[in-house]
This record gives C-alpha cells, sequence and structure tokens, in this order.
C-alpha cells in the first residue's frame, strides 16, 4: 500500500484525491489546506483534514493555532498541521497554486528527509529532476524522489505526439492551444471578453521537450487565452512522412488515454462532449476525426483536453513510480481501470462514431 497525502484542496488536488482513494493500492492518508472554504468542508466530510500556512518562516506555531481556530469557527475540525500529516506518510502530492510547490518544497517538504514529493505544472521545471509523462518516462522516475508534472496542455499534447512519433517520422510540429480563460469554480479569473495571446514559443514547447528530448527544435507552440471554461482546443499542424489517415487513427484509438470521436451531426463542441459525458470529468485526450485532414506531407487536426482532469492519471501514475513500483504497464493498466477509463471511451465513440 503507498501512503499518501495531498497538500492543496483546489480544482486539481480534490480530483486527486477522488482518483487516489479509487486505487486499490493507495492509501490516502489526509489532505491539507490553508483556509476555511466550501472546499475544504468537502475534503475534510470524506478524509482526515490538516491545516497548512501560507507561508512559513516565522511565527509558524501561532499562526498554526489561528488557522486551526478558522477552520474551527467554520465547523472543520483539523486532526493536526501539516507537518503531523508529512510523518505519516511516505508521499505528498502538491497541488497547491503555481510557484507555492517551490516554497513549500524549501520551507516544508525538506524537513522531512523520507519524502517523495510529486508536484504540477505551475512549479518550474528546477523543482524536480523528472518532469512525467506515464507514456515517455515512467521508468527514469522509478524512486525518484521528486517529480513535476507538466501542465494539462503538456499532458495532452505530449499523448497524441507520443502516438505519431509510434507511427511517423515527424519532421516539424506546430500546435495552436485555445486555452480555457478559467476553471468553472474559479470566478476570479479571466478574461471575459477578450483574447490573451503567448509569445512564441509559448512554455509548452519546453516543458513537452523536458519529458521528450526528441522534440527539441522540432516542437512549437503557441497559445491564446479565450473566456470559456470547459477545455482547452488544441490544433496542430504537422510535417513529416505519415503513414494512411486510418493508420493515423488507428494509433490514437489504441491509446486507452485518448477517445476519438466522429459524430453524425458535424464536428462535436466541447459542450456537447461535456453533456453527453454527463458532465463528469474527462481524464483523456479528445481527438476530433473530422478535422484530421492528410495533405501530402502535412497533417492537421484537432483536439480538445478537459484541463481539470487530464494531468489526473499521470499523478497517480507517478506516485506508484516515486515510490518504486517497478511496472510502468501494470501502473497504466491498474490506474486506468480504477477510473473506468475503458467505459468512458466507448460511451463517448459510441455516441460519437467514426464511420
Ligand atoms: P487552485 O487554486 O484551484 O487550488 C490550489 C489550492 O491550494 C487552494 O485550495 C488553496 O487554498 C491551496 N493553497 C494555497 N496555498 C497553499 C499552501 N501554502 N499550502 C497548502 N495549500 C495551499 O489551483 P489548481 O488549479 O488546482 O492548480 C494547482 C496546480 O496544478 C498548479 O501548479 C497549476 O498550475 C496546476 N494545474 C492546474 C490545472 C487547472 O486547470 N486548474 C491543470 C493542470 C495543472
Amino acid at each position: 500500500m503507498f501512503d499518501v497525502g495531498i497538500n492543496g484542496f483546489g480544482t486539481i488536488g480534490r480530483r486527486i484525491a477522488t482518483a487516489a482513494q479509487r486505487q486499490k493500492d493507495i492509501w490516502v492518508k489526509g489532505v491539507a489546506s490553508t483556509s476555511p472554504s466550501w472546499k475544504t468542508q468537502h475534503a475534510a466530510m470524506n478524509l482526515p483534514f490538516f491545516v497548512s500556512l501560507k507561508n512559513y518562516g516565522e511565527n509558524d506555531s501561532e499562526n498554526f493555532k489561528k488557522s486551526t481556530d478558522s477552520f474551527l469557527n467554520y465547523g472543520i475540525k483539523p486532526k493536526g498541521t501539516i507537518f503531523d500529516l508529512l510523518d505519516d506518510v511516505d508521499l505528498i502530492v502538491d497541488a497547491t497554486p503555481k510557484r507555492v510547490g517551490e516554497m513549500n518544497k524549501e520551507r516544508v517538504y525538506s524537513k522531512k528527509n523520507h519524502l517523495h514529493v510529486i508536484f504540477q505544472g505551475g512549479e518550474n521545471g528546477e523543482v524536480a529532476r523528472i518532469t512525467f509523462n506515464a507514456h515517455i518516462n515512467y521508468e527514469d522516475a522509478i524512486g525518484e524522489q521528486f517529480i513535476r508534472i507538466p501542465s494539462c496542455n503538456t499532458t495532452a499534447m505530449l499523448r497524441y505526439l507520443k502516438s505519431l512519433k509510434d507511427i511517423a517520422k515527424v519532421d516539424n510540429v506546430f500546435v495552436n492551444l485555445i486555452k480555457r480563460g478559467a476553471d468553472p469554480a474559479d470566478p476570479g479569473q479571466g478574461p471575459i471578453n477578450d483574447y490573451v495571446p503567448s509569445e512564441i514559443p509559448s512554455h509548452h514547447t519546453e516543458d513537452a521537450v523536458a519529458v521528450d528530448p526528441s522534440w527539441k527544435g522540432k516542437l512549437i507552440t503557441h497559445s491564446v487565452k479565450v473566456p470559456v471554461t470547459l477545455m482547452h482546443m488544441h490544433n496542430i499542424i504537422a510535417t513529416g512522412d505519415f503513414p494512411s489517415r486510418d493508420k493515423i487513427l488507428e494509433s490514437f484509438y489504441d491509446n486507452p488515454r485518448m477517445i476519438v470521436v466522429g459524430g453524425h451531426n458535424g464536428i462535436p463542441t466541447a459542450a456537447e462532449i461535456f453533456d453527453a459525458n454527463k458532465r463528469e470529468d474527462l481524464h483523456q485526450i479528445i481527438i476530433l476525426e473530422k478535422t484530421l485532414h492528410l495533405h501530402n506531407n502535412i497533417l492537421i487536426f484537432s483536439a480538445y483536453c478537459h484541463q481539470e482532469a487530464d494531468v489526473i492519471p499521470e499523478n497517480i501514475d507517478a506516485i506508484r513510480a516515486s515510490l518504486g513500483f517497478d511496472g510502468p504497464l501494470e501502473s497504466l493498466t491498474r490506474t486506468n481501470k480504477y477510473l473506468e477509463l475503458e467505459k468512458t471511451k466507448k460511451t463517448l465513440e459510441s455516441i460519437f462514431p467514426v464511420y
């Protein structure tokens, strides 16, 4: 049994906790967060709850006391502080906002020599030696004390790029990422009426290369944030030597973490796919079959990625890898099975058939 905790209980932390609880070989010993809210109340209803601080260094005991009181006033009874939780686990998944993980590494996690940590994509690459994707570098991550899961967009990109690389000689890839402006339960973010473009290349290029260095010099990404909360959309143009359209679709289809959708009535939109999936989380990347166009040595296609959910399977596999589980395929199989990915794939592929 892998004993783990989760620090930070927002969009990603909540989902990692739920997914980890569904694994038969992972025991979630507790979750920690800084201030009372409906999210922490929800956490405390299902799991032992611990108090973290926004900052550490001065007056920690006094701040822990103040923070504990604020939880008690809210009706949540913490079991202790983050340090108590760390004593009881082999690994902590840090799902705090970007750059907070680095602070936690220095001021909190470093106090416990035994502790392994999984960080998220909001941290700089330097936070861990390994930036992880389960299909690409699980073996390199076995036993690693610190692992970073790249962003949702990079995780999505790595999945379809790996499938393409397995069957084609790819020369160059340009990915335009149309990013959601905010998560649905994140009223403080935007834009609400604008486009926010990134510089070229966006950080996704560097992150993808950190996981698979063979993309160095071949991959260019660009992103633009728009007023949508549902999913990100990727528009991909690749040059190279490709097999037939059917073979390309097959290689996407063969990956349990991707879903290929066609559709009777045009190309399904992100909202339609969400509705068809009963508005549940989508851990897989959605490839839009009707957009896939092959013209000589140029391949074009589009994909959706549910930003709140696609990194969750990778977090679960990274827990096993970090704690020394020497079976990449077995880990992927367990994660996929307990998250019921096959069921989601079958449902969506039958509602939006490719024919
Ligand atoms: P979030 O703001 O929804 O949640 C962060 C949680 O951490 C909040 O509950 C907050 O109260 C808590 N927190 C803040 N400071 C803390 C501290 N010092 N100690 C403990 N808890 C603290 O953020 P999120 O969207 O879940 O993002 C978390 C990480 O995951 C970031 O690195 C982000 O870049 C990455 N990520 C986010 C998404 C996404 O779509 N939201 C997708 C992939 C990766």
